[in-house]
């Protein structure tokens, strides 16, 4: 369940040094090297998936109870004053690591950083045509 020419899977696997900060027999959690802030780190899974859509359950699960975990953690230990969970598929939403991985960003005030998005303004209607696409 590795792909021998992902980065993440030599790294969740230690063929590659990393900062690691966690390490059980499913992740590792690592340092990001271009951090958003200081902490910034993410979660892998040593086994390969590309993204969120080929994550079995059961890891996606422990996916979101290491998060906890760690952002509990992190916060302790860095005196954080918030915190983002961000997790993105594919190229159009920013994935640039075809390894599935979660990122932990611990935010502090003034770290001037922005992680967000330009809101836009749907009628109800829209909303609803919306709405019936998802569910329909
Ligand atoms: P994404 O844009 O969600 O795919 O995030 C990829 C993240 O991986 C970025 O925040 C990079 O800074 C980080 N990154 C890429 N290569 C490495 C590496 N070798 N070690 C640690 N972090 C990395
Ligand atoms: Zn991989």
């Amino acid at each position: 369940m590795r792909d021998d020419n992902c980065i993440f899977c030599k790294i969740a696997n230690g063929e590659i040094p990393s900062k690691t900060i966690y390490e059980d027999e499913m992740f590792r959690v690592i340092l990001d090297l271009g951090p958003a802030a200081k902490g910034h780190a993410l979660i892998l899974p040593k086994d390969h998936y590309k993204d969120l859509y080929e994550l079995p359950e059961n890891t996606a699960s422990h996916v979101m109870l290491l998060a906890k975990k760690m952002a509990a953690q992190m916060t302790d230990k860095l005196h954080c004053d918030g915190f983002n969970l961000v997790q993105n598929n594919g190229e159009t939403a920013g994935q640039t690591v075809m390894h599935f991985h979660m990122h932990l960003i611990p935010r502090y005030k003034n770290d001037n950083q922005k992680i967000g998005w330009t809101p836009g303004e749907p009628s109800q209607e829209e909303l609803e045509e919306i709405r019936n696409q998802i569910t329909g």
